[in-house]
């Protein structure tokens, strides 16, 4: 049973009364960055599927290190039944890298290609797992527009056991729901805030002590390191823009090689930033059929769009390509994993919402350590990347701090609901939090830091995992 806050289209938090307060500048993460309703964010994420690497399992502490090993051996263990429900291949192992011809030169240069898959578009928004599944015998039921806001619960034999769950309508109807276990699958601000609120609720005796629930948020930082010049852009369009296999999109990602115990992870990629009115209809159109929404498309841009829009579809369907205008401007860009610290955090506010529930505090800044990681990952990759000679030459871009706009995170809240078996992590490896019986955590809120991948799809094996845990407690408590 899926008990979902919001209505069956997705809205932002703020049509739905979900805020957050920001004393340090809003986060946007927890504002643009969240869909509500059925299928969640995946409403309008981008859909980009990549599995962490291991190197992300190098770590100079020893929790960060084992928590990281088992995230990466659930990635191995459950990555190909994750790209089996999607109907995908090349998710993990050796699919997942181009053919060894085109790595070569990258190789030389102590560069780490992978591909990462872009769901197509009809598959990007959950929802159809749901519609799927009442149509099937998988018995999923859905309750939207129901706000899980209080937890009940009492300790038996030293811990906490939930016992049943009340969800407020928007009408303030109370619905009580009882389960075996639950799990908290709400996005990180939110499954932070309800954690918060259990532990609240229980005096702060339901986690143990030294657990650091709400501390150590952070995003991948994401920042234009250098531009191509004239004479590189022609062959980076060429072999390097998105190619289509199997109706899924590829993107070269570019991971580092070796890397130093102490050093950010990161992933690099090429961009192709596009004015061109083709794009623009091309993208409202899937984006709209993945939020479940009517496209906002005047028949006048259709018309503007209507020879570059016959472009791409002969680029997609002949020539498995995305189209690239060759010569267009194209940027190196890295996502790169912020430190965590305890001073960017979620906790419990003194307001409260019109569901009576404390608002939550979100205290997200990028600070000088983040700036100094930054300047150093774009150093440390320009140099790998000179390697591969005149032919790609970029040239580094201005780095620039002090905008106004914090415009590096990229929609990854990771990190406050920590993984592991150090005194303290929030959940242990199994997912369930600890101190508890029954309440489990997915979320990608349980990663210590974002490594060097987007997150959905590592969430996605951790799902398949507990899964199959619960499912087979389930049967043999039958
Ligand atoms: C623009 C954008 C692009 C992105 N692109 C990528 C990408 O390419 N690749 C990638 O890996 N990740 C990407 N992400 C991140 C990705 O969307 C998230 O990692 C993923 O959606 C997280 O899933 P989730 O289930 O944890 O949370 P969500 O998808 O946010 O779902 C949480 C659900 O819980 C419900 N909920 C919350 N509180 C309650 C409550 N009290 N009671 C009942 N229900 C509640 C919400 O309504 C929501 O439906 C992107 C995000 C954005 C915003």
């Amino acid at each position: 049973m899926v008990v979902e806050a919001g209505p069956g289209t997705p809205v932002l938090s703020n049509e739905i009364g979900f805020d957050c307060e920001f004393p340090d500048g809003d986060y946007r993460g927890a504002t643009e960055g969240r869909s509500f309703g059925v299928g969640g964010t995946t409403a309008r994420w981008g859909g980009q599927m990549l599995a962490f690497q291991a190197s992300d399992a190098v770590r100079d502490d020893s929790s960060m290190q084992r928590a990281w090993e088992h995230i990466v051996q659930v990635g191995r263990e459950h990555g190909s039944a994750v790209a089996k429900v999607f109907g995908v291949g090349g998710l993990v192992g050796q699919e997942s890298r181009p053919p060894a011809s085109e790595v070569a030169p990258f190789r030389a240069s102590s560069l780490d290609p992978v591909l990462s898959c872009g769901l197509p578009f009809r598959k990007r928004n959950f929802a159809w797992m749901v519609e799927r599944s009442s149509k099937t015998a998988d018995e999923c039921e859905v309750i939207s527009n129901a706000v899980v806001a209080n937890w009940i619960g009492e300790e038996v034999h030293g811990d906490f056991r939930i016992q049943e769950l009340i969800a407020l309508s928007p009408s303030g109807k109370k619905l009580r729901i009882r389960a075996m276990n639950y799990v908290l699958a709400a996005g990180t601000v939110e499954t932070t805030r309800i954690l918060c609120e259990i532990n609240a609720a229980g005096s702060g005796r339901v986690l143990p002590d030294k657990a650091e629930l709400g501390l150590g948020l952070s995003d991948h930082l994401s920042f234009d390191i250098a531009e191509f010049g004239d004479s590189a852009r022609r062959l980076v369009a060429k072999t390097l823009a998105p190619r289509f296999v199997n109706s899924n999109m590829r993107n070269w990602r570019f991971v580092q090689a070796d890397i130093g115990l102490s050093e950010c992870r990161y992933f690099a990629h090429i961009v192709f930033p596009t004015e061109d009115s083709g794009y623009r209809v091309a993208k409202e159109l899937l984006q709209s059929m993945q939020a479940r929404r009517f496209p906002e498309i005047g028949f006048g841009e259709f018309f503007r769009g209507s020879v570059s829009l016959s472009k791409i579809a002969w680029h997609r369907l002949v020539l498995k390509r995305l189209y690239v205008e060759y010569g267009a401007m194209c940027r190196l860009r890295i996502d790169m994993e912020q430190r965590p610290r305890a001073t960017n955090s979620i906790r419990l506010g003194d307001r409260f919402d019109r569901f009576g529930r404390r608002i939550p505090v979100v205290s997200w800044s990028v600070n000088g350590q983040d700036e100094a990681d930054m300047l150093c990952a774009r150093k440390e990759f320009l140099q790998r990347w000179s390697m591969l000679g005149v032919n790609y030459a970029a040239h580094e871009v201005h780095l620039d701090f002090n905008s106004l706009v914090k415009s590096y995170d990229a929609y990854h809240p990771v990190g406050t609901c920590r993984i592991g078996e150090d005194p303290a992590a929030v959940v242990g490896l199994d997912l369930r939090v600890r101190g508890t019986q029954n309440l489990f955590v997915l979320s990608t809120a349980v990663f210590p830091s974002a490594g060097s991948a987007n997150p959905t799809f590592s969430l996605l094996c951790f799902a398949e995992m507990m899964a199959f845990h619960l499912g087979s407690a389930a049967a043999s408590s039958v």
